[in-house]
């Protein structure tokens, strides 16, 4: 049976697990567009369950006929549904920007807050969604962990836990304060190039040499690709 991970070791692989993606990534940034907090939280709110690509499209639109929370407060519940249909679950999605923002008018003055805990009282605005709005706005660093981070620090091991608040403390441990937003846009970065959910590209990977799940793609893979990854594996070995 393989030797338990210390933390330390743990910490050490995380680094050059990092330092690997940052010259994989160099552009690596939050990819939905926003100009201020409010945009950046209905596209985060968009997101949920569609790409970021569709949301973009979606909100080039929108954001002229929308500017401020009051706008989202005063649009007939129906208009702003059909404004931003695409993005799937929209009559949810809608519920909760209109609500969203009827609770930044009455209690933060007509200005997204800046801080997790008043941010997670608005409605539709989870940690995740908070997390975005804190990195990428407020300079206030956090891990976001979304279906990609889930995923992908899984099969590194940086986490065995499933549940988002969880994984997010144990990410935490792993980097300084000021690495987890760019860790964060990493895995989504590395989620949708190569680490994809059903054929991890390990044979392709940068960080393959360093994750202990490089080895179980092998098992599963075609025997070309079984070849690719016989290369990786053993070059992980020489580690
Ligand atoms: S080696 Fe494979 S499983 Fe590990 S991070 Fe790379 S693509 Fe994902």
């Amino acid at each position: 049976m393989a030797r338990r991970e210390t933390l330390a070791a743990k910490k050490q692989r995380a680094l050059r697990v990092f330092e690997a993606l940052r010259e994989t990534y160099p552009d690596a940034t939050c990819s939905l567009d926003y100009r201020n907090p409010l945009e950046l939280m209905v596209a985060t709110i968009l997101a949920a369950q569609c790409t970021d690509e569709r949301v973009n499209v979606v909100t080039k639109t929108l954001f002229k006929k929308y500017r401020t929370p009051q706008d989202y407060v005063n649009a007939p519940r129906e208009e702003l549904e059909k404004s931003i249909q695409t993005c799937g679950f929209f009559r949810q999605k809608a519920k909760s920007i209109a609500n969203s923002c009827a609770a930044i008018m009455e209690r933060f003055g007509g200005s997204v807050p800046g801080v997790m805990d008043e941010l997670t009282t608005l409605p539709g605005v989870g940690r995740k969604t908070a997390n975005v709005i804190l990195g990428q706005c407020f300079g206030v660093p956090g891990v976001i962990v979304d279906t990609h981070c889930t995923r992908v620090s899984n099969r590194l091991g940086f986490t065995r836990q499933l549940d988002p608040a969880k994984i997010e403390q144990d990410l935490m441990k792993l980097w300084p304060r000021d690495m987890w937003t760019l860790y964060s846009h990493f895995m989504v970065f590395h989620g949708r190039a190569i680490c994809q959910a059903r054929k991890p590209r390990c044979s392709e990977c940068p960080v393959a040499g360093l994750c202990p799940s490089v080895n179980n793609a092998l098992k599963t893979a075609s025997r070309p690709r079984r070849q690719a990854l016989k290369v990786v594996a053993s070059k992980k070995r020489e580690h």
